[in-house]
């Protein structure tokens, strides 16, 4: 699991733009990106312990990868809805 973090969210959320994979909602705080060039598709999976804000995604990446930058806008408002329901 990978702690969320501003500064590495934002490297992530650049990156995305700038490949715009395609994210797909799988279940609330799990989500499918696929690679519109290579096809290879990604599950990224959010979790929230004590307060701080972590996620994980199946690819090779050891830091907040794009897949994470490219899901977090869409989990941000999923989320804001969850709660308030
Ligand atoms: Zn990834």
């Amino acid at each position: 699991m990978l702690e969320i973090t501003k500064e590495s969210i934002e490297k992530a959320t650049a990156k995305a733009r700038q490949t715009k994979p395609l994210v797909k909602v799988i279940e609330f705080r799990l989500y499918q990106v696929t690679n519109r060039t290579s096809g290879a598709k990604y599950t990224v999976k959010f979790s929230k312990v004590g307060g701080k804000k972590f996620a994980e995604c199946d690819c090779k990446a050891t830091k907040i990868c794009y897949h994470i930058g490219s899901t977090i806008g869409l989990h941000i408002v999923l989320a804001a809805q969850t709660v308030k329901a």
